[in-house]
């Protein structure tokens, strides 16, 4: 296959909510939209990075110059035998991972839709239906946070992430679980932590969460080790899982449990392919991160999940909880028993408005 155009598009919505994590607190979310096309069919992609470089190093401008300078000129002269390759064409390029996702997933999308078969088929998953949970950033005292909980498992999600940081952690457990005491919910530190804190997680275990993510520095294994040693609560990594070989290791000295992954972080959806197979040949679940996705975004993440080793309820929220503004012509939403349905149409199965996207766009550029 010959990618005859690529088309990059700069989008950026206001949240209807902000969201507050340990180290930012976001309102807009800017994402890079990638179009491809090849044979007339036209595939998606979405950049998950964020508009200050609080998760990872890359933002919206980072990713814009590495796809037009590089990452596109390299795949528009190359011949893709499948999107499988892809990931494969670009690891010379040593970092930028979200950059490499947002073009490697829309070729995953034009992909299948020139086989006529869903996304979710084509990278062998096996649910039609997929598991919900919902992120909930950090607010400004328990008694807001309270509602906020209520108002999220009455729209049907199985369970709730709450965000911590240092001050709003053990009172933040110890109150949810007074007030639901049979709640499954997880905690996310987003790398808060040292292990000098490890007894702030000891008093978090008589809560019960299901696990703690990510807990100690973004780049840490060796403490998350030593750290799993001394709690019963689950510990899973998020930013520490880089690609498979990070989940391997991970594993291996026991600074896992089980695995957050999210196909912008690994680079696309081959290497979360990868870290799925990895984890669940060592027994260890996973499920899917999010990044405040637009819907296309959204879209791959809900058939990414769909692979049999995504056993657990993921960040995979409803579309209308974040944005006002659409991209996609058939929004996702949570059935009443707290499940998603896998779109079953080609590709990512949905429709984006195109007109929309050319409308709202900061900046657009066009390569062939
Ligand atoms: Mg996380």
């Amino acid at each position: 296959m010959k990618l005859e155009r690529v088309e990059l598009f700069l989008v950026r919505l206001p949240l209807k909510r902000p969201y507050e994590t340990s180290m930012a607190v976001e309102t807009h979310e800017s994402h890079v939209l990638v179009r491809v096309e090849s044979g007339g069919a036209a595939g998606w992609g979405e950049s998950v990075a964020n508009e200050i470089p609080w998760y990872s190093g890359e933002t919206p401008a980072t990713v814009w110059t590495i796809l037009e300078d590089v990452l596109v000129p390299q795949l528009l002269k190359a011949d893709i035998a499948h999107p499988r390759e892809v990931s494969r064409m670009c690891a010379w390029v040593r970092d930028d991972p979200m950059a490499k996702a947002a073009i490697e997933m829309a070729i995953w999308d034009l992909a299948a839709k020139r086989e006529g078969v869903p996304l979710s088929r084509f990278i062998g998953g096996t649910r039609e239906r997929i598991p919900c949970g919902v992120a909930i950033g950090i607010h400004a005292s328990v008694d807001a946070l309270m509602p906020r909980i209520e108002e999220e498992l009455a729209g049907g999600y199985q369970r709730v992430k709450l965000k911590i940081k240092p001050g709003k952690d053990v009172a933040v457990a110890e109150a949810v679980r007074a007030r639901f005491p049979e709640l499954p919910f997880m905690l996310d530190a987003n790398s808060a932590y040292s292990l000098a804190d490890a007894p702030v997680f000891e008093r978090i275990d008589a809560t019960r969460p299901t696990m703690i993510e990510q807990p100690l520095a973004h780049d840490d294994m060796i403490d998350h080790a030593d750290l799993a040693k001394r709690i019963r609560t689950p510990i899973c990594l998020d930013e520490s899982i880089r690609h498979a070989e990070d989940a391997r290791k991970a594993i291996q000295i026991g600074a896992t449990r089980i695995v957050n992954i999210k196909a912008g972080r690994v680079g696309g959806l081959a290497e979360a392919i990868r870290v799925h197979d990895t984890c669940r040949e060592r027994g260890i679940p996973v499920w899917c991160g999010g990044m405040l996705e637009m819907g296309i975004g959204r879209a791959h993440n809900v058939h990414l999940a769909s692979l049999p080793g995504f056993s657990l309820p993921g960040d995979v929220a409803a579309s209308s909880r974040y944005f006002a503004t659409e991209i996609i012509g058939e929004p996702f939403t949570v059935e009443k028993d707290g499940t998603m349905r896998v779109p079953t149409g080609p590709g990512i199965g949905v429709s984006v408005l195109e007109g929309t996207i050319r409308k709202v766009a900061l900046r657009h550029a066009e390569l062939r």
